[in-house]
């Protein structure tokens, strides 16, 4: 069994549907709320555990109600919460969702996100020596990345940095990621002075860039080229980049190939978007591997 670490957010998401969208300082009567576990940390962390991989997750969820339901979940999915630490005086993360009028609003609140420094992971420092590959995605503070991607360098452990949401990244972080997985606004923003193309160029069999119902874009060496995803009737695409970045570390840690790897994460993100809820609709290995057959 391959093993994964993911250093990176935990999150309670609250949900909330409403015909219309409140002004500011207007009440209005909502039709419906639903809390579920979130962060991309942990729904990588997920993502990979259900497809058999040995997930160990480094996070920290506030000590309160909604930290402790989001450990039991984490456990529940078979993910080793050792190095998911309860912090004092400071709340667990929540994203704050209103969907209404056909759209969302959200408001996240980073909470015990913040706790996750350089110094934290040094702590978890075990469970990433012994990966076969770690994942880390940009809702943790930014010199944490920094820090562990010198760690996976220096330890040549494969890094796959999902750059969501975006920001800029040091150009350090860029050389030293094996793997740079942002949508298509995503590579815009993180590579404002360069086409599309050319990054892909530079970047050869790193950057791929995930396009929604299109697929993935990279270039493998040879030429640039889109690995198509599947046809679906798609319900909820939320945590669909989740997914797929759960689903592509554990592939190539495997041993697949990239086209291949990328082939597997299409084949689980696309199952993914059929269900409602970022971890609710993540498949199975099997899943993954009976449709693929
Ligand atoms: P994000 O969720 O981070 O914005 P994308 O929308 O690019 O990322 O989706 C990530 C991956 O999920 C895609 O590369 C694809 O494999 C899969 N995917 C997303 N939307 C669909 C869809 N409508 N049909 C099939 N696969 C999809």
């Amino acid at each position: 069994m391959i093993k994964v670490a993911v250093v990176g957010s935990i999150a309670m998401d609250l949900v909330v549907t409403s015909v219309v969208r409140p002004g500011a300082g207007e009440t209005v009567l909502g039709e419906g709320f639903v809390m579920v576990p979130g962060g991309k940390g942990a729904n990588q962390a997920v993502a990979a555990a259900r497809l058999g991989a040995d997930v160990s997750m480094i996070g920290c969820v506030g000590d309160d109600h909604y930290g402790q339901q989001l450990i039991d979940n984490l456990k529940h999915n078979g993910v080793s919460v050792k190095y998911v630490k309860p912090v004092t005086e400071v709340s667990t993360g929540t994203a704050h969702i209103v969907l209404a009028e056909g759209d969302n609003s959200i408001v996240v609140v980073k909470g015990a996100n913040d706790c996750v420094t350089p110094e934290y992971v040094e702590g978890a420092l075990e469970a990433i020596k012994e990966a076969n590959i770690v994942l880390v995605q940009q809702e943790i503070p930014f010199n944490t990345i920094e820090y562990l991607s010198g760690v996976c360098a220096n330890y040549r452990i494969p890094l796959l940095l999902n750059p969501a949401p975006a920001h800029l990244i040091s150009q350090n972080v860029i050389e030293q990621a094996t793997f740079i997985t942002p949508n298509e606004h995503e590579a815009k923003l993180l590579f404002p002075d360069m086409s599309l193309e050319g990054v892909l160029n530079q970047y050869a069999t790193k950057v791929l860039i995930t396009e929604g119902s299109k697929g993935v874009r990279y270039h493998n060496g040879k030429e640039e080229v889109i690995v198509p995803t599947f046809k679906v009737e798609a319900v909820d695409t939320t945590g669909a980049g989740d997914t797929f970045n759960g689903a592509f570390a554990v592939a190539v840690a495997e041993g697949k190939n990239i086209a291949d790897s990328l082939r597997f994460a299409n084949r689980a993100a696309s199952l993914s978007v059929t269900k409602f809820g970022a971890q609710g609709g993540m498949p199975s290995r099997k899943e993954v591997e009976e449709s693929l057959s």
